[in-house]
């Protein structure tokens, strides 16, 4: 494959799930599609999926409630109330960091949420590594699959490649797509593990499969086959992937 930098997928928070990772509409009936992405066989179990906290539904991506962040689905929006805190909903950021503050506590996706805030700076608060990273950790120790990738990713940008592989591997145990990409990369440069273009492959693919525009983009790096490599290139773009929307326009 061509040499370029590792590219680890970054951290994400229900936002940033919204525009990086969200599942693709499906290809056009009738498209080319390439194999093994997007269809329904081919192995790789169903996503896992969290339920609506209002309803029980099927959350959509990139949608939660502010005091708590758990997810929410499309057609219940965010109510006034917040059935699992038994509180209003706040609304000013202030107000939704002390929310996330008080069910940080019991509650894993307020616990990650929170770690988002301190890792960049939001919600007011002052950026703080450390505690972004015991907020990680104690989410991830509760199952929370986007802590325990956004706490891969802070090890692995410590140079502490096994024991961010560790927790790539447990959120990729939950099909969290942006995890299984990252794994696949691992394996594609050696990083943490021994270079292994088969199993990368196999990775980046049952990613693809779970969503991920990246794996798509990186399938299409890796396929000899100029007009194989462009369906994925189309997945991926589709996914909102930049550089396979510019491979596309000058391929
Ligand atoms: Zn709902
Ligand atoms: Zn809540």
């Amino acid at each position: 494959m061509a040499k370029r930098a590792v590219r680890w997928a970054e951290a994400v928070d229900v936002e940033q799930t919204t525009r990086q990772w969200a599942a693709p509409a499906p290809p056009a009936a009738g498209a080319g599609r390439p194999r093994g992405v997007g269809g329904g066989g081919g192995g790789a179990p169903p996503p896992s999926s969290p339920s609506c906290a209002v309803c029980g539904g099927k959350p959509t991506e990139g949608a939660a409630l502010p005091c708590c962040a758990r997810p929410l689905c499309g057609s219940c929006g965010v109510p006034r109330r917040c059935p699992r805190c038994k509180a209003p909903v706040p609304t000013s950021e202030a107000a939704i960091a002390a929310a996330l503050q008080r069910a940080a506590t019991d509650c894993a996706s307020a616990a990650r949420r929170l770690g988002v805030a301190y890792a960049k700076g939001e919600l007011g608060l002052a950026q703080d590594e450390r505690r972004a990273a015991q907020l990680y950790k104690a989410a991830a120790a509760r199952g929370d699959a986007a802590a325990q990738h956004n706490l891969g990713l802070m090890y692995m940008s410590g140079g502490k490649a096994p024991k961010a592989l560790k927790w790539f591997r447990a959120a990729a145990a939950q099909n969290h797509a942006p995890s299984v990409y990252n794994l696949a990369t691992a394996y594609a440069f050696g990083t943490g593990v021994p270079r292994d273009a088969d199993e990368a492959s196999t990775l980046y693919r049952r990613a693809a499969m779970l969503g991920s525009a990246d794996a798509a983009y990186a399938l299409g790096r890796l396929e000899p086959d100029a007009v194989a490599a462009r369906e994925y290139f189309v997945v991926a773009a589709r996914r909102g992937h930049r550089l396979a929307a510019a491979a596309l326009r000058e391929g």
